[in-house]
This record gives C-alpha cells, sequence and structure tokens, in this order.
C-alpha cells in the first residue's frame, strides 16, 4: 500500500449526488479495495494508473482549506465520502475526517456520510453534537468466500452490523444500508431483525453497467462456476434482470411486512450507469 501526503487545491465539490451541494473526500483512493466501488473506473482515478486499493493520497490540507472555503460557499449539507471511505485504518493515525466534523460541526453545518467502517464511532461525540443529519452505513452479509474476493479489506459484516446498532442506541441518525445486493448470494434471511431499533432497511441492488462487471461475474463463479450462467443472463436479457429483482423486491417487501419495518429498495434501471439518487 503506497500513502502519499499530499495539498488539494479545494476540498469542497459541487456534486449532483442528491444528498448535499458539495461533497469532501478527504482521501484519493481507498485502502478497502470493494471490487464492486463504482470509483474504479472515475477519470481522475484512471489517470493514477495503479491498481485500486494499493494507494492513499491523503489530503493533509483538507482542513484548512474547508475553515476558509465554509466562509465563502456557506453550503446548508455536504456529502462525505462518495469517492473513499472517511474511516479507512490510516484515518486512524492522520485524523483528517475527524478534523473535518469538528469544522463543520463549529460552522453549524449539516453533513450526510457514506460509509462501511465501524471506525466512524471513534468520532461518535462529534456526530452527537446535532449536524450529522443521516449515515448510509453499508452493511452486507455474504459467505466468507465471496467476502474474501468481493470485499477484501472492508471490516467484517458482523462488526458492521454491531456498529449500525451502536449508533441506533446513541441516537445518531443511520440507516442501514444493504449494498451492493448480489443475488443468489447475498444473505438476507432475518435482514430486519438485525437492526431493532431501524425504522427500516434499505438496499441498493448491483449495478449491472459497472466498467469492470466481466471481472466481477468471473470471480463470483470462482467461487460458484453455476453463478456464471445467471449473472451472464442478467447482464444481456432485460426481461430476465427484471424478473430477478423483481422477486427480490417480493421477498423483501414480505419480510418488512412481517417486520413492521420501513424498506426502500434502489434497483439500477436497465442500461442505466449510475443515477447517484438515494431517496
Ligand atoms: S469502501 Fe467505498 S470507496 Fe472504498 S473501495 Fe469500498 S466502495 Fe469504494
Amino acid at each position: 500500500m503506497e500513502i502519499n501526503q499530499v495539498k488539494i487545491s479545494r476540498i469542497l465539490n459541487p456534486t449532483s449526488i442528491d444528498l448535499g451541494e458539495y461533497v469532501i473526500n478527504p482521501f484519493m483512493g481507498c485502502e478497502f479495495a470493494c471490487l464492486f466501488c463504482y470509483v474504479r473506473s472515475n477519470r481522475v482515478v484512471a489517470r493514477k494508473n495503479k491498481p485500486w486499493g494499493e494507494y492513499l493520497d491523503v489530503r493533509a490540507n483538507a482542513p484548512e482549506l474547508l475553515e476558509k472555503e465554509l466562509v465563502n460557499k456557506k453550503p446548508k449539507t455536504v456529502l462525505l465520502g462518495s469517492t473513499t471511505e472517511c474511516f479507512q485504518p490510516q484515518e486512524g493515525k492522520f485524523k483528517i475526517s475527524r478534523r473535518i466534523l469538528e469544522i463543520l460541526n463549529r460552522h453549524k453545518t449539516n453533513y450526510v456520510i457514506l460509509t462501511r467502517s465501524p471506525a466512524i464511532l471513534d468520532c461518535l461525540d462529534l456526530l452527537k453534537e446535532g449536524f450529522c443529519r443521516q449515515i448510509y452505513f453499508s452493511v452486507n452479509d455474504y459467505p466468507r468466500e465471496f467476502k474474501e474476493r468481493i470485499e477484501p479489506k472492508s471490516p467484517g459484516f458482523i462488526l458492521r452490523d454491531q456498529a449500525v446498532n451502536k449508533l441506533l442506541e446513541e441516537d445518531v441518525p443511520v440507516i442501514p444500508y444493504f449494498s451492493p445486493v448480489l443475488p443468489w448470494i447475498s444473505e438476507l434471511s432475518g435482514v430486519f431483525a438485525k437492526f431493532p431499533r431501524a425504522k427500516g432497511v434499505e438496499f441498493e441492488c448491483l449495478n449491472f453497467r459497472l466498467a469492470n462487471i466481466g471481472q466481477i461475474i468471473e470471480i463470483i463463479a470462482l467461487v460458484e462456476p453455476a453463478l456464471k450462467v445467471k449473472y451472464t443472463k442478467m447482464l444481456v436479457d432485460e426481461k430476465f434482470y427484471h424478473q430477478v429483482w423483481s422477486e427480490f423486491k417480493k421477498y423483501i417487501a414480505n419480510q418488512a411486512k412481517s417486520a413492521g419495518k420501513e424498506h426502500n429498495i434502489y434497483v439500477h434501471g436497465w442500461g442505466d450507469y449510475f443515477k447517484n439518487t438515494y431517496r
């Protein structure tokens, strides 16, 4: 893993994601190296010409820039972690995300966070100050052989569930966000019971238009060869694609009804790349 401290010229970047006016990404790169990460095909990442997950640029001057930019841009809400994980292991050393939260709180700026890291709990004191509007916490559940290949370096699923429950206990607004759902692989039974204090659970289905979908299918087939035919069919057969997700929707709706919980499912449209829609 190559780690560099870099200086950037801007930390608040406008975004089309409907969760904030600007995004903040304290790092460039990500130690977790998820196979399905849409950032892998990002133009800036492509220019790096290094494998995703094997480098990390720590944006060391991000807090100082943020102090200045908040005064000029005066955003109401910002989104943290659209192209990186703010609470990956190196955050423990550099504390950049922590300093960013301190500044946002001081400026009374609301924020939304995307994460899959229980290390967010190191900032629980800051999250409880009232400016954290929502955390979308990516939970998941695959058999070990798939986890090792698909999310090789991300924290374990049980730790993530525990972190979500701790945030819920502490009244920090958090949505258990099951992402991405992998048909015939994701373990979904009893998913609502895992988060007793949550109003509901949200789901994002695998995006079959990811640039590396062929590689994803090959890796899944290494663990379970029979899935190659089914995944390839979803890739090329629109009717089958909708049929699989429609059965999934019914299955979740039934579970939600029995559990008395809310649910929301995001299925990427046929042929859509990524719509940046969370609500
Ligand atoms: S944790 Fe998020 S940013 Fe990091 S590789 Fe996984 S999906 Fe991408």
